[in-house]
Formats: C-alpha cells, sequence, structure tokens
C-alpha cells in the first residue's frame, strides 16, 4: 500500500500545475542533484522572430521567406511556427509534395516541384550543397532551393523571465550541476547559457548525442538526473534520464507521453518548487 501522504504530495504539487504520474517519481526527484535542460522552448519561449531574411544573388527575399514557409508547413518544430507566422499568407497545400522533416537538420519538401531544403549547416553539408561560412548572429536557416542556397533567414529567441531565478532556485535547493544542451548552434547557445547561468552547455547535438550525453552524465552524478525538455525531438532523452520532465503548454503529446512530470505552465522555476515539495513529502513518509 502507498503511504497517504504521497497522495498529499502528488495533490500539492497538482495544485501549482506539476503533475506528477507515480510516486516513484516524486522519490526520484527528491534525489535529483543534476538538471540537464534542453534549450529550445525550455529555457527560451521558443517562439522565434524572424530578425532578416537575406537572398542570394539572382533571389528576392520575399520568395525566400515563402520556399521557407511552404517547406516547413507541416512541421511542428517551432521554427517552422516562426517562419509561417513571418510569411504570414496560407499556404496552398496543392504546391506541396511530398515533405519531411530531418530531426536535428531542419526539413526537406517538394514545393512546386523543385527540391527544397530548409535548415542548418549540417543539412547542407548532408546534401552536398555548397554553403559559405557566415556571420549572422542569431539561429540562421540555410533556404536551398534545386542543389543552391538561396537564401538565409535569421531567427532569434528570448530567454525566458523567470529561466535565471531558476537556476539560482535549483542551486538554493542543493542541486551541485545545471546543463544545457542543443542541437543549436554554438554562439546561440553560449549567450543563453550566460544569460541564465548553467555551469556548462553543449551545442550543435543531434537527438541521439544528446541521449549520450544524458548517459556521460548520469555516469558520473552521485544522485538522479532530471532532465527538462519540450519533447521536439528529444523525448528519447526524457526517457533515459532518472527523471524526465516536460513542459506540457508548448510540449508535443511525445513529451507528455515520455515524461514522468509534466509543468503545465512551462515555467523552470517549477522544477525547484517540485523537487522541494519532493523532498518535504519523502520526509513525511519515512
Ligand atoms: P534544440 O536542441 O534547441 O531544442 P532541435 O534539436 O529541435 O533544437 O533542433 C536543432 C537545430 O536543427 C535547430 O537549431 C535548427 O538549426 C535545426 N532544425 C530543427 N528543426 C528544424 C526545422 N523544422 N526547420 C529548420 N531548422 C530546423
Ligand atoms: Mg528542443
Amino acid at each position: 500500500s502507498v503511504p497517504l501522504s504521497f497522495f498529499g504530495g502528488i495533490g500539492g504539487a497538482s495544485r501549482l500545475g506539476i503533475l506528477v504520474k507515480g510516486s516513484n517519481y516524486l522519490e526520484a526527484l527528491s534525489h535529483v542533484d543534476t538538471v540537464v535542460f534542453d534549450k529550445t522552448g525550455t529555457l527560451t519561449d521558443g517562439t522565434f522572430d524572424v530578425t532578416a531574411v537575406h537572398a542570394c544573388d539572382g533571389f528576392d527575399a520575399d520568395a525566400v521567406l515563402e520556399t521557407a514557409a511552404y517547406a516547413e508547413a507541416f512541421s511542428d518544430h517551432p521554427i517552422a511556427a516562426s517562419v509561417k507566422r513571418a510569411f504570414a499568407m496560407p499556404i496552398d497545400r496543392n504546391r506541396i509534395g511530398e515533405a519531411a522533416e530531418e530531426s536535428g537538420h531542419g526539413v526537406s519538401a517538394t514545393i512546386d516541384g523543385r527540391a527544397v531544403l530548409v535548415g542548418n549547416d549540417r543539412l547542407m553539408a548532408a546534401h552536398g550543397i555548397a554553403c559559405d561560412a557566415c556571420d549572422l548572429a542569431g539561429t540562421v536557416l540555410n533556404v536551398a532551393a534545386d542543389g543552391r542556397l538561396i537564401g538565409r533567414i535569421v531567427i532569434a529567441d528570448t530567454v525566458k523571465d523567470d529561466a535565471a531565478q531558476a537556476i539560482r532556485d535549483l542551486r538554493a535547493a542543493g542541486v551541485e550541476r545545471c546543463v544545457m544542451l542543443t542541437g543549436d548552434r554554438a554562439d546561440v547557445a553560449q549567450a543563453v547559457a550566460n544569460q541564465v547561468g548553467v555551469d556548462e552547455v553543449h551545442a550543435q547535438l543531434l537527438p541521439a548525442d544528446k541521449v549520450e550525453e544524458v548517459e556521460r552524465i548520469m555516469d558520473t552524478a552521485r544522485e538522479n538526473l532530471a532532465f527538462v525538455g519540450d519533447g521536439i525531438n528529444d523525448a528519447p532523452v526524457l526517457t533515459r534520464a532518472d527523471v524526465g520532465i516536460a513542459m506540457g503548454a508548448m510540449g508535443s503529446d511525445a513529451a507528455i507521453e515520455a515524461a514522468d512530470i509534466v509543468l503545465m505552465d512551462d515555467k523552470p522555476s517549477n522544477i525547484a518548487c517540485a523537487i522541494r515539495i519532493a523532498r518535504k513529502t519523502m520526509a513525511i513518509v519515512w
């Protein structure tokens, strides 16, 4: 039988919008000394703004944005949402042939019969598209059509209001190590890391690399590791961590499915709160 106070703990948490899927996760959470965050949608809002559209010679910026919005039509990634929002016109689905998400890279699609790619440098490299190094600041999407680069879209995400406080609260609660993982570029990652104050940052990771990195950190952690993500490309890490915490409001169904704990209001500051509730509950139980 489960002691009554377990329900008190889970119930107390749920009143704060922290949904715990079982009493075993409350116990695991009470022993967390390492918290690993995904960047996009977790420490940042994940609602990117398009800050610039650059066209290569012979192309115009409107066409670059339109091509990208069409290629992103079927993607759930927050980057896709921002490109479609910036385009701000209805999408005629008859113009789109095949469309596929390339996890951690971008998207590929056939638009008006042309092969279109939208994504990072790694996506361009994987498809053999020549692409000069660029010094644009921010998350950069390369847009290619029929095997050549036609332009670039620069997008910027903002750090959540309570992200830095969330890290301070975790330290105050005795968490020893706060780490950020991301598939984004190192310079963007470092800027976010500096703003929020995590101890470590690992950038340009593919979803499978995130799993490996979490396993490596788990090997050296004395106690439990919690991973916090939005589930877009990170459901495998949510499953692998000792405690998987998903952002529920923005997060995908896959995240809510894969997670042990769901934060309904997407506030990272609720993580320290959940740890405190878990410890208090365990203290009553034992
Ligand atoms: P994060 O680790 O920040 O949550 P992801 O693993 O979801 O990011 O994506 C890593 C990178 O892959 C992004 O920064 C972007 O460069 C590229 N990417 C992923 N999905 C898309 C998409 N739908 N459109 C364009 N680029 C994408
Ligand atoms: Mg992500």
